[in-house]
C-alpha cells in the first residue's frame, strides 16, 4: 500500500522567525492524523524548522539543489547541505524552474541521479503548459519529462522517487485540475513508470496532485484511486489550511 503523502511547498516565502512560529502553530493540529506531511522551506530555513519539528511527523526538505557534489557555482546548493541541515527531501524540476531558470530535463535528470546518491528523496515535478495542452500535447509532454527526468534511475532506486503531476495552468490559479482529470492523468503517469521500472516498482511509487489545491478541493482530490497525496503552495503558508488539508487524508483508503 502507497503511503497517503501531503507536501507544502512554500516557495520564496518566510524568515527564520516566521518559519518557526509556523511550526509550532502547525504541529498541534497534526495530532490525530496518522501520516507524516513534508514541507519544502526556503533553504535559510531548514536547519530551524527541522530543529523545531524533530520528534514530530514533519519531514522538511528543499525546493531546488545542484546537480554538482561542491566547487564553483555561485549562488547554488548541493545535495549534502541540504541534508546536513536536516532535509529528508528535494523538489526537483519545478514548472517554476523549468519556465524562470530554463531548466531542462537533462539537468533535472543529474539533480535526481545526485539526490539518491546523496540520501536525499527526489521529488520530481512534471506538467503540461495551457498551450500544449490545448494543442493535445499533453501526453508526449508528461511522458517526454518522466522518461527523460528518471533516465538511468534503477529499479532498485526508484521507489525512493516521488512524482509529481503538476499542471502548469493549473499552477497559483485558482483553477485545479478536476478530480477525474487528475486521476486519469495519474493512471497514465503509473502505466509509464511500469514501463520503466515494472509493475511492482510502479505500484509502490508515490504519484501526488498539485495545482490549486485547497482545503476544499482536497477531499474530493484525495478520494481518487489514483491519487497517492497532493503537493500544496499558496495553502500550505498558514497552518490552518494546510493541516485541514493534511486531515483530508484520513478518510483516503489506500490504493493496494
Ligand atoms: C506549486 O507551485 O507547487 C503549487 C502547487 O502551487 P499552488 O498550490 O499555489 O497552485
Amino acid at each position: 500500500m502507497r503511503p497517503c503523502l501531503v507536501v507544502g511547498n512554500w516557495k520564496m516565502n518566510k524568515t527564520i522567525e516566521e518559519a518557526v512560529h509556523y511550526v509550532q502553530a502547525l504541529l498541534p493540529l497534526l495530532s490525530g492524523s496518522s501520516i507524516e506531511p513534508w514541507l519544502a522551506v526556503p533553504f535559510t530555513c531548514i536547519q530551524p524548522v527541522a530543529e523545531a519539528a524533530k520528534d514530530s511527523s514533519l519531514r522538511i526538505g528543499a525546493q531546488n539543489m545542484n546537480d554538482a557534489t561542491h566547487g564553483a557555482f555561485t549562488g547554488e546548493i548541493a545535495a549534502k547541505m541540504l541534508l546536513n541541515a536536516g532535509a529528508q527531501f528535494v523538489i526537483l524540476g519545478h514548472s517554476e524552474r523549468r519556465m524562470l531558470y530554463k531548466e531542462d530535463d537533462a539537468f533535472i535528470n543529474r539533480k535526481v541521479h545526485r539526490a539518491l546518491q546523496d540520501q536525499l528523496r527526489p521529488l520530481l515535478c512534471i506538467g503540461e503548459k495551457r498551450e500544449e495542452r490545448e494543442q493535445g500535447r499533453t501526453h508526449e509532454v508528461l511522458q517526454a519529462q518522466m522518461t527523460k527526468g528518471l533516465e538511468g534511475i534503477k529499479k532498485e532506486q526508484a521507489s525512493q522517487i516521488v512524482i509529481a503531476y503538476e499542471p502548469v495552468w493549473a499552477i497559483g490559479s485558482l483553477e485545479p485540475a478536476t478530480p477525474d482529470l487528475a486521476n486519469e492523468t495519474h493512471r497514465m503517469c503509473r502505466q509509464w513508470l511500469k514501463e520503466l521500472f515494472g509493475e511492482e516498482i510502479a505500484q509502490q511509487m508515490s504519484l501526488i496532485y498539485g495545482g490549486s489545491v485547497n482545503e476544499d478541493n482536497a477531499p474530493a482530490l484525495l478520494s481518487q484511486p489514483e491519487i497517492d497525496g497532493l503537493l500544496v503552495g499558496g495553502a500550505s503558508l498558514t497552518p490552518a489550511t494546510f493541516s485541514q488539508i493534511i486531515h483530508s487524508q484520513i478518510n483516503k483508503v489506500p490504493t493496494p
